[in-house]
């Protein structure tokens, strides 16, 4: 049998792994950090009429610039984000993770690299090797906060062309400090200059605010959001940036032309008019993930303070401790992220009723162990 390694890959894809998360058929799914409430039937009704009118269109290319969308997420950034920015400040791809790739492809790339602070955000180091561009695992202290001091020497010693910095961060939770990711941004701009990327995927869920404000200023840094997790709707595919304009210009070398489908464009205008509904679900998150810390405490585990909308816990001892943990819980019927974090793992708040689930689960597992 013809397998990977037969094919003339490129040799630094041979013996990888391709991202992973287990999509199983279990009565509750807490391993995506999706948002778990389908969109209103409003916003369905009204993605309807939007798309049948982009339908009549499809025979022509989508609009490549995509401006009525860019437009429209930069009044959303605006209102909500301290900062006013433009059509010019922003930019909109399938999903965060191609404006990471178009990132890399624009700053990184062969003979360059990224870093990033692990534990973090796997795709940051996976989407550098897809682009070519070689990645530097920086350090993290042993609460998952970043190590100032160390992270500037590690930017100081390896000059990379690209800081990855994820806040609210994935799979830990915690949020990193304003001031934090100033110092590193100093530190980069000393050492190279180099592009700084803000992760802000799960930033609406945060008690503290978007750094976004720190744009002004500062035209090597960037700002990166999803409608994948507030807006509910990791279905649509659909990530944007804010940065100087002189960014946006420069991710459209490398962006494909017409990358942004007429659908795509159309379904995120249609959820983009429903803003403050969907936001009220990140309310009604936020709650039930401050319930999760809580109740995952009394229960007798440690965890991870989250600004996000998933809840990291501990910790399960030996090898193979966490990996134990997760396939029990699945066992229960409710499937949580096993990152591979040593001792720890991730649930992402659900509805009430699936937390009280996952809850349920990971009590009967406690008593096991004790
Ligand atoms: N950044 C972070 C930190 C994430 O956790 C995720 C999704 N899990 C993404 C980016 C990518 O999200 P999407 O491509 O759905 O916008």
């Amino acid at each position: 049998m013809t397998g990977i390694d037969d094919l003339p890959v490129r040799d630094e894809l041979r013996g990888k792994s391709p991202y992973g998360a287990p999509q199983l058929d279990v009565p509750v799914r807490l391993n995506t950090n999706e948002n778990p409430y389908p969109l209103p039937d409003a916003l369905v009704e009204r993605i309807v009429e939007r798309v049948r009118e982009a339908a009549r269109n499809l025979n022509r290319y989508p609009d490549r610039d995509a401006v009525e969308l860019r437009t429209e997420l930069a009044k959303y950034l605006t209102k909500t984000g301290k900062y006013a920015v433009g059509l010019q400040n922003v930019w909109a791809a399938n999903g965060s993770n191609e404006v990471i790739q178009q990132l890399l492809q624009t700053f990184g790339g062969p003979g360059r690299t990224a870093i990033g602070f692990e534990p973090s955000y796997s795709m940051h180091g996976l989407i550098s090797r897809g682009t070519g561009t070689g990645w530097i695992s920086g350090p993290r202290n042993e609460d998952f906060t970043i190590d100032r001091a160390a992270s500037e020497r590690a930017i100081a010693e390896n000059r990379p062309d690209v800081v990855f910095i994820t806040t609210p961060n994935n799979p830990t939770g915690n949020a990193v400090p304003a001031e934090t990711v100033l110092a590193l941004y100093e530190a980069a701009q000393a050492a190279k200059p180099s592009m700084v990327v803000v992760d802000e995927a799960y930033i609406e869920f945060s008690h503290g605010e978007s750094l976004l404000p720190l744009l002004e200023g500062r035209p090597n840094l960037v700002v990166s959001r999803t409608m994948s997790k507030a807006f509910g709707a990791a279905g649509l595919r659909l990530g944007y940036l804010a940065a100087h304009p002189a960014v946006v210009d420069a991710v459209q070398l490398v962006r494909l032309p017409y990358h942004l489908s007429a659908v795509a464009q159309a379904t995120a205008l249609a959820a983009l008019e429903h803003t403050d509904t969907l936001l009220k679900y990140v309310e009604q998150l936020k709650t039930e993930r401050d319930r999760l810390v809580l109740e995952l405490r009394a229960i007798g585990f440690d965890v991870t303070e989250s600004d996000a909308n998933f809840v990291q816990f501990g910790r399960f001892d030996g090898e193979n401790g966490s990996h134990e943990a997760w396939q029990k819980i699945l066992d229960r019927g409710v499937l949580v992220r096993d990152n591979g974090v040593p001792g720890w793992l991730r649930v992402s708040a659900g509805t009430p009723a699936e937390n009280d689930a996952f809850l349920d689960a990971v009590r009967e597992l406690k008593k096991e162990q004790s």
